[in-house]
């Protein structure tokens, strides 16, 4: 009898645009990207997660652009609690609000510069869910772990902390974020990530029923010149992309590593 081969889960690049962008200069990039896109077949999801302050004008910019469809618009944070007085946060029922369909929690500069545990980050997942969001779930190892040869220990425990226990390959994402690749130009080899993602691969499998289904990403200093061979890894299905991800110019190379011919 022939057994069935589950279909690949439809790639992701996400871009984090962190703390930078302008209204006119932000939009206008958006611009350039919805124009590639519209003429593009075969594309993975798309998408954008700009500064609080941009993601409604992102919002209408790609409906007027006539893009909303392919490329989606993701907060880079929310608070686990959905309403009340957090003076500074945003909730996620805000982010849906206003059109987001994702958000980032967990990113690495985020536990390092408020603390936030995988408890903390637990709950903002579960938050995004409660809203309706897609949880970008961040975990990734130090330089110090890695060169320790803890690296499988420390995502296994991440992935098993921050991810709640109702995730499903629709509402939770994972992106493996090497802390010492982000934004340092260094990147892991091939079969570095190709280690990791197995071991987060069997890690959903082992807990969730449709674990094979969720997206795993790789983020760390992907850039036009990597993002081939970083996205043809095995279990690699697609990319949370910083640096590059501020110019359309430098992102569609980036998305178009993952485009299906
Ligand atoms: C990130 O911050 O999520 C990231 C991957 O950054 P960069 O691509 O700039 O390394």
């Amino acid at each position: 009898m022939a057994t069935m081969t589950p279909a690949a889960p439809r790639p992701l690049i996400a871009g984090n645009w962190k703390m930078n962008g302008t209204l006119q200069a932000g939009l206008a990039e958006l611009g350039l990207l919805s124009d590639r896109i519209k003429s593009t077949r075969g594309l993975p999801e798309v998408v954008v997660c700009p500064p609080a302050t941009l993601l409604h004008p992102a919002v209408l910019a790609l409906a007027a652009f006539g893009a909303a469809q392919s490329v989606g618009v993701g907060g880079q944070d929310c608070h686990a609690e959905a309403k009340g007085a957090h003076t500074g946060d945003i909730s996620a029922d805000s982010l849906r609000d206003i059109g987001c369909a994702y958000v980032i929690v967990g990113h690495s500069e985020r536990r390092a510069d408020h603390g936030e545990t995988d408890a903390a980050v637990e709950a903002k997942a579960r938050a995004a869910h409660a809203a309706g969001l897609t949880a970008i779930v961040c975990i990734g190892e130090t330089l110090d772990q890695r060169d320790g040869g803890r690296t499988l220990d420390v995502v296994s425990r991440q992935i098993a902390g921050s991810v709640p226990a109702g995730a499903t390959a629709a509402n939770t994402v994972v992106a493996y974020e090497p802390v010492w690749a982000i934004g340092t130009g260094r990147t892991p080899t091939a079969d570095q990530v190709a280690e990791v993602h197995a071991r987060l691969r069997a890690d959903l499998v082992a807990r969730f029923a449709d674990g094979a289904a969720f997206r795993l990403l790789y983020g760390g200093s992907v850039k036009a010149s990597n993002a081939a061979e970083l996205m043809a890894v095995a279990n690699v299905d697609g990319a949370l992309v910083g640096g590059a991800s501020l110019k359309a110019e430098d992102f569609w190379p980036i998305v178009e590593a993952k485009i299906s011919r």
